[in-house]
């Protein structure tokens, strides 16, 4: 039996992959190892009652307790705190689904990647933060990474059989997010409620509100550039809000191909679970007759600074990344905690990039885990700061 493992199960991508999974048999037919969560006990052990994974992981130490009785007498074993999910990541298995969200997926995703197994990648944060050593490892020990991001799924599907050296570019689309067609005046009273509702995907809190400030697409460039091994002129957006075409590839010959699909992450995630076959999944399809017509435009620079933040980073290279990747998280915790306007998430990057750039560490090479989740820190350090300014200079 194929052995799986799950992490972040209890998330959005992580339901989408509990679904799949019971649809193509459950534990009849899979061998589950590890399914992990981060705090949300009651999902968790009624997902491991479903699938009888040899062992549940909750990040949050305090919810050991919960979990064990949660489990209690079915023989599943338990486990808590961030170590212990990075630990699973080493217990044996043929597919591994990255499903955590933000910078705390690095580290299991990596571990797994150690032990040659294929690697489901939905956590951009990942290639964002470690692109070059993530790929570099997965090379080194054999290991195969599917990217799961709807795009990047688009683009691997397009390729398939292509000469890369034949690829000019390749285009990801983006919906344009929850305020795609509000004045730009009105952006910075927009509140975590109205940036928490994406027009055409159902997801995470986290990724949505990114979705409506383009840091998603801005991070998803970067992820393409990475997985792709493309130079950062060859990847382009293009703004498209029916979010039906998820990515082009132009060719040299003038010939483009491109991905359409229902706006449901069970497609890209069903492509990397059955991958290199292409199983039956339960995604709607698409009746482009009554659709009618797709319409596309280029992102307006005003509206999206993350775009231009993006391009920057991958000028800069290295550990930069790792830079931008953390300071948008504090950014955005802060504007979920009303701490910030929805328009100063961008400016909190841009000041921490701006104030770390003098450090000749932010464009050297990741070699290492721990070089990243040094330059983690210390961006999540001076992007904090740097929120304190701005909170003591509205003060005055
Ligand atoms: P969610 O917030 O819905 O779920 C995140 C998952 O990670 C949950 O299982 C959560 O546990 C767990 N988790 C949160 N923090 C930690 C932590 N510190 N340690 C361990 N586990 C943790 O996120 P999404 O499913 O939306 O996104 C997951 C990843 O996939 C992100 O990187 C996102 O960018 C990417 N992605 C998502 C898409 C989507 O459609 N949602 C599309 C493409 C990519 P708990 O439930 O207990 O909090």
């Amino acid at each position: 039996m194929r052995r799986v493992s799950v992490f972040g199960a209890t998330g959005s991508i992580g339901e989408s992959t509990f679904d799949l999974l019971m649809r193509q048999g459950g534990a009849e037919a899979y061998d589950v190892v590890a399914l992990t969560a981060g705090r949300n006990v009651a999902r968790l052990a009624e997902q491991a009652r479903a699938l009888k994974p040899d062992v549940a992981v909750i990040a949050d130490e305090a919810s050991l307790p919960a979990l064990r009785e949660a489990l209690a007498g079915t023989g599943i074993a338990t486990a808590a705190g961030q170590a212990a999910v990075a630990e699973a990541a080493h217990r044996p298995a043929d597919w591994i689904m990255s499903g955590i969200v933000g910078a705390a997926g690095l580290e299991p995703g990596f571990r797994a990647l150690q032990h040659g197994t294929t690697l489901a990648l939905a956590n951009k944060e990942s290639l964002v933060t470690a692109g070059p050593l993530l790929m570099a490892e997965a090379g080194a020990r054999g290991a195969t990474i599917l990217p799961v991001d709807s795009e990047h799924s688009a683009v691997f599907q397009a390729l398939a059989g292509e000469d890369m050296a034949a690829v000019e570019t390749v285009t990801i689309t983006a919906s344009g997010g929850a305020f795609r067609d509000w004045p730009l005046e009105r952006l910075a009273r927009a509140t975590v409620a109205e940036a928490s509702t994406h027009p055409n995907w159902n997801m995470g809190q986290r990724i949505t509100i990114d979705s409506a400030s383009m840091f998603n697409k801005a991070l998803e460039v970067i992820e393409a550039h990475e997985f792709f091994g493309l130079t950062p002129a060859q990847v382009e957006v293009l703004v498209h809000p029916e979010s039906l075409l998820h990515a082009l590839v132009s060719f040299r010959d003038g010939g483009m191909i491109g991905h359409l699909g229902a706006p449901d992450m069970r497609h890209a995630i069903g492509y990397a679970l059955n991958w290199p076959e292409r199983g039956h999944l339960p995604v709607a399809r698409l009746d482009l007759a009554r659709i009618g017509r797709l319409t596309f435009s280029a992102p307006d620079p005003h509206r999206y600074p993350a775009l231009r933040l993006a391009r920057e980073v991958m000028a800069t290279g290295g550990l930069a990344g790792a830079a931008f990747n953390a300071a948008k998280e504090i950014a955005l915790d802060a504007f979920i905690a009303g701490r910030i306007r929805f328009t100063d998430m961008a400016s909190v990057v841009e000041e921490t990039l701006d104030r770390l750039s003098g450090r000749e560490s932010l464009g050297k090479r990741p070699g290492s885990l721990d070089m990243v989740l040094e330059m983690d820190r210390s961006a999540r350090r001076v992007a904090a700061e740097t929120l304190a300014e701005l909170a003591a200079a509205e003060r005055t």
